[in-house]
């Protein structure tokens, strides 16, 4: 079985200590899928130093002669999607639809940012004085670190880097230590695309480690961090020491308001597509159902049967509709919540079939009479878990709505458009969904979180990307 290696300076490079981790199938535990490097602080360094080399000649370079680079990436991506699909599957255990559509959204993204290249630039300004020319510019920020988590072990590197590259930024990226390998092959790829040496490095390893390292060294000059609000916030004290721009996307405990006009059967399918879909592992999936008390027993016998009927095993098996937790810890995690909800007093119905398979199963759970006050209610579990709490009227599902740390995605269903627009106007998160999942996101649309759930300040995607990995020079010139 291969051991990986890093990528850093162009060169696939053997850590210091030679030392690796297994990585492991998560829906057959008998499946090695490769050993990735257990990188010390001396690779890191190495890393950093490399990308702070390549930066000057990098920056240089016209903007669209980066997007032609990066549209090769896209294409040698998309020559092999079914492969890179199937390898995505065994190492983080999505079925291989979602994974598809995950290698889908890399080339999108890839091409999206390619495009920026003909865009970003600045703005030219009315000057104040005669015969004076007064523009802004956009100018890169340097080397960046960027720390991901294991859900999106793809599509998350991808969404930071093409923005951050496209920008005339160099990058270390460091994926999450469940999910290394496709941050490995993707680099891979940016070689084969013709990346120069050092523009993009990826070191493997445990963020407890390596993470703070990367992030705090004063040659990175901002840090882009996907993952739990935990670990989030403790970086960002230590990023806020120097100053270093720093972006975080955290958790999520999303809801969905079922109004008391709502077609059930478009609920029910809203709710279990954001619900059980990527097992829960998506930090816009629905988590929480506010249901109207008129409907909602009716609700619930239907969200049961649905889950009932969800086929659950190996992503790469035919047929398959939900694949495993990515880890023995995760799948505990989603069962000790269940027992804690049923311990508080809530209701439990599992789901889908009996998965005698070698792996990390967990069946779609519907948890009914959940209050505010449980824990299943506030804290994000991320597995396939949705507690149905009761709302007398459209007030009161707001306020629960509401009634959360966190606040990245949220849905109404309904057919009343004064509901929808009061929802849009009154929910707090950065994306609003009417009559859609939680879960899904447009490319070209700012994505972000409010409270909890994300810094705020800057966004992802669309130019909310291109804003954070570049500064603005105004530039006054006297022709007189
Ligand atoms: P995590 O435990 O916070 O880890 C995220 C990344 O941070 C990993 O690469 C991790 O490395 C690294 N890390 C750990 N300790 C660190 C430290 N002290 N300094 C610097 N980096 C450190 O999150 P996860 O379990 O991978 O991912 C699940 C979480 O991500 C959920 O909360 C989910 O909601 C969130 N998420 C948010 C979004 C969004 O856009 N808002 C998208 C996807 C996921 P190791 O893996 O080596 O520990």
């Amino acid at each position: 079985m291969e051991k990986h290696k890093n990528f850093i300076g162009g060169e696939w490079v053997a850590p210091t200590g030679d030392q690796y981790t297994e990585i492991r199938n998560p829906a057959d535990t008998n499946d090695i899928v490769g050993y990735a490097p257990r990188s010390a602080a001396a690779d890191v360094d190495q890393a950093i130093a490399a990308a702070q080399a390549a930066y000057g000649a990098w920056a240089g370079r016209p903007a669209p002669e980066r997007g032609r680079i990066l549209y090769k990436v896209a294409n040698i991506i998309e020559g092999q999607i079914d492969a890179w699909a199937a390898e995505l599957t065994r190492e983080e255990g999505k079925t291989r639809t979602e994974a598809r559509m995950e290698v889908v959204r890399a080339v999108e993204v890839f091409r999206y940012f390619a495009g920026e290249a003909w865009r970003v630039g600045g703005d030219v300004l009315p000057a104040d004085t005669t015969n004076t020319l007064l523009y802004s510019k956009r100018v890169p920020l340097g080397a960046v670190a960027i720390i991901t988590p294991w859900n999106f072990p793809l599509s998350i590197p991808v969404w930071k880097m093409a923005p951050a590259l496209v920008m005339g930024n160099t990058v270390v990226l460091k994926p999450a230590s469940a999910t290394p390998l496709m941050a490995l092959r993707l680099m891979g790829a940016l070689h084969e695309a013709g990346v120069p040496a050092g523009v993009v490095n990826c070191v493997t390893g445990s963020g407890a480690v390596i993470g703070e390292q990367l992030a705090t060294d004063p040659r990175i000059k901002a840090v882009s961090f996907t993952g739990s609000y935990a670990v989030g916030h403790a970086l960002y004290q230590k990023t806020a020491l120097r100053l270093t721009r720093t972006h975080l996307e955290m958790g999520g405990k999303n809801p969905v308001i079922v109004a008391a006009d709502a077609d059930l059967d478009k609920a029910v399918n809203i709710v279990v597509r954001g619900g059980y879909g990527l097992t829960g592992q998506a930090c816009t999936a629905t988590s929480r159902v506010i249901v109207d008390r008129s409907i909602v027993d009716e609700f619930s016998r239907r969200l049961i049967a649905a889950a009932q009927k969800i086929v659950v095993g190996p992503g790469l098996v035919d047929g398959v509709q939900m694949g495993p937790a990515v880890s023995a810890a995760q799948r505990d995690i989603d069962n000790d919540f269940v027992a804690l909800a049923a311990e508080q007093g809530a209701q439990v119905s599992v789901g889908g079939n009996e998965v005698a398979a070698q792996g990390y199963f967990v069946r779609p759970t519907v948890v009914t009479g959940v209050t505010a006050q449980m824990r299943i209610a506030q804290e994000e579990v991320f597995g396939p878990v949705i507690g149905i709490l009761q709302a007398a009227d459209m007030n009161e599902a707001l306020a629960l709505s509401n009634d959360i740390a966190y606040g990245l995605s949220a849905t109404i269903v309904t057919n009343d458009l004064r509901q929808a627009i009061r929802f849009a106007d009154q929910a707090e998160a950065g994306m609003l969904k009417v009559n859609q999942p939680t879960a899904g996101v447009s490319i070209q649309a700012p994505f972000g979180g409010f409270k909890n759930s994300g810094s705020g300040m800057f966004r992802e995607m669309g130019k909310g990307a291109v804003e954070f990995f570049s500064q603005e020079k105004a530039i006054y010139i006297d022709g007189n």
